[in-house]
C-alpha cells in the first residue's frame, strides 16, 4: 500500500514539474543563469522551441491502477548572443539523450 501512495505522490508531483516548466517556456525563462560555454550572465536570447513527447507512469486517482501517460512539453534552445553558443535548456525531469 505504501509502494500505492508513493507512486501517487510522485505522479503528481510530476506533474508539477510539467506545469512549471511550460509555464518558464510561457514566461521565456532559462533556467540556466550563466552561459554554458562563456559563463556570462543573463545573455542569452530564444532560438527556436520544439516539442518533445515524454512518458511517464501514472496511477489512476480512482481505481490506483499504473499505466503510461503521455505529455508533450516544449523544449528552448537559447543562444547566447556574446559567444554565439547554442544549448537547449532540458529540465531536470528530462535529460538530454
Ligand atoms: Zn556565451
Amino acid at each position: 500500500m505504501k509502494a500505492d501512495i508513493d507512486a501517487a505522490s510522485c505522479s503528481s508531483k510530476l506533474e508539477l514539474l510539467f506545469q512549471s516548466h511550460e509555464s518558464n517556456v510561457d514566461a521565456a525563462k532559462c533556467s540556466k543563469s550563466v552561459c554554458p560555454a562563456c559563463h556570462a550572465a543573463t545573455c542569452f536570447t530564444r532560438k527556436d522551441i520544439r516539442r518533445r513527447n515524454l512518458r511517464y507512469l501514472r496511477q489512476n486517482p480512482v481505481t490506483s491502477i499504473l499505466h503510461v501517460a503521455k505529455i508533450a512539453i516544449r523544449l528552448v534552445r537559447w543562444k547566447c548572443f556574446l559567444c554565439k553558443y547554442t544549448f537547449t535548456d532540458y529540465p531536470d525531469f528530462r535529460t538530454p539523450l
